[in-house]
């Protein structure tokens, strides 16, 4: 695109006209169509050329809509290159960077998530948990830009959000250690980039000074930041953590990457986001209300799986957002926090999902939660209640969710042992349940060798439950 020629419109025009709009258009057109391979650079585009048209024309007129058509039509499919079957890993990676969310500090090894009663403390902060010495040794590449901070008088781990601990992070971190900033990730789609390249879209910024909220939120990370010795003193040392501080806090095509946040969870308890994490790897993947893949975490480890069979050229998806939610309220997350305008996937496009109540399925988990979850620790003749409740909603699951997916395998995983702890309690004769629960045991063993893996702790955790049967 002749950014020159761009220029000079918008001089003449006195910036947004719509003139300056069609011009931007037409060019992005032509420009989306001949470069396919170049994601970052197209976001960039897209973002800068929807901020003129939704000036000159609105979100309602025809050309946004062909903005957004063009800009989703020339995205990037990652395809696979050989054929998949359900189960299969396809690719795995650890976080470039992570920490352990606040709640979970001293729980967990900081390093490598390990779940351990006897954590070691680093001697100089006071403030990391290691389960040994090869973690602590592990992870001082990292902790020692930011061990001075923490030694700091000031420093309150309560004061900051996980959030923040993790742009300090990846702050100091990219500041002390150039082969950090500049170590290469191979995305999916071919592509590589390094943290260095990552930068925060100008609209993006401009955006986040006129929020007042988040301004302040920024100044007093700055003043905390400098309180405790990282230097922020020029206006380019401010701007660089503002970058991070955005990349960090917005949404992901901003940088030209599709989804690149991850949260670790702990197994025990199923669904516990133990720690905050980037990694790069997978976010050039597309999202699908009907993926045929999952991103599945397992410690430190991150694993793409195949939830069924993809022949060889078949696009590679996962899904960025929750998918037990209608498909008006699945766009509006899509459109809100990943710029996934009108979601093109099987599943919207044919309304297969048609058949499924959202307002029932959305009661039932209302109940679920308010009668229940207090209930079942006071009044143990509750459980077979909760369990005839939680059952109704396995049909809504299996809707939802398809063949497999690994939200599915820990609904019927609960679902279990739900029903086993209801027939233990009503202590019925042992050949009347038993069979039910094999089945059970048969069905939730199957999914989590699609969606987890023998490996995974969460087999672990399904076994002991159910060989006291
Ligand atoms: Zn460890
Ligand atoms: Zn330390
Ligand atoms: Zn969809």
């Amino acid at each position: 695109m002749d950014s020159n020629f761009e220029l000079y419109l918008e001089t003449i025009y006195g910036g947004f006209h719509p003139i300056v709009s069609e011009f931007l258009l037409k060019s992005f057109i032509c420009f989306a169509n001949s470069m396919k391979t170049s994601p970052s650079l197209l976001n960039v585009w897209f973002n800068r050329i929807e901020r003129h048209v939704l000036v000159t024309h609105g979100s309602d007129h025809p050309w946004y809509a062909m903005l957004c058509a063009t800009y989703m039509s020339a995205q990037i499919a990652v395809n696979t290159s050989k054929g998949l079957s359900a189960g299969d890993v396809i690719i795995q990676t650890k976080p470039m960077v992570h920490i352990i969310c606040n709640e979970f500090k001293g729980l967990f090894c900081d390093n490598c998530l390990k779940r351990e009663d006897q954590l070691k403390r680093c001697q100089k902060c006071h403030q990391m948990y290691y389960c040994g010495k090869e973690c602590q040794t592990n992870d001082w590449k990292y902790h020692k830009n930011e061990c001075k901070a923490f030694r700091h008088n000031d420093f309150h781990r309560d004061l900051f959000s996980s959030e923040e601990i993790l742009l300090l992070r990846l702050y100091v971190s990219l500041k002390s250690d150039e082969s950090f900033a500049t170590k290469r990730y191979s995305l999916m789609d071919g592509s590589d980039v390094c943290l260095k390249e990552i930068i925060v879209q100008k609209d993006v910024l401009n955006n986040m000074y006129s929020d007042c909220e988040r301004m302040l939120e920024f100044n007093r990370v700055c003043m905390y930041f400098n309180a405790f010795g990282i230097k922020l003193g020029d206006t380019q040392q401010r701007q660089e953590l503002l970058n991070w501080f955005a990349f960090l806090s917005s949404s992901p095509s901003h940088v030209g990457l599709k989804w690149y946040s991850r949260d670790m969870k702990d197994y025990q308890y199923f669904s516990d986001k133990v720690c905050r994490a980037v990694s790069l790897e997978m976010s050039s993947l597309n999202h699908s209300c009907l993926p045929n893949s999952a991103i599945v975490t397992n410690g430190l480890s991150v694993q793409l799986r195949a939830l069924k069979e993809i022949p060889i050229g078949e696009e590679i998806t996962v899904s960025f957002i929750r998918l037990d939610q209608s498909k008006s309220d699945r766009r509006e997350a899509l459109k809100n926090d990943f710029y996934v305008f009108d979601c093109k996937c099987l599943k919207c496009e044919l309304n297969l999902d048609s058949g499924v109540d959202y307002k029932a399925f959305d009661e039932l988990i209302a109940e679920e939660i308010f009668s229940f979850i207090d209930k079942r620790r006071i009044d143990p003749n509750s459980w077979s209640e909760y369990d005839s409740l939680s059952s109704k909603l396995i049909p809504y699951y299996e809707a939802i969710y398809g063949d497999y997916h690994p939200f599915l395998t820990a609904t019927l995983m609960q679902q279990s042992m739900t029903s086993r702890m209801s027939a233990m309690i009503a202590s019925e004769p042992a050949f009347k349940w038993k069979p039910m629960l094999l089945d059970y045991y048969k069905t939730v063993d199957q999914h989590l060798r699609i969606t987890h893996g023998v490996d995974h702790p969460l087999f672990d955790i399904f076994y002991k439950v159910f060989v006291k049967i």
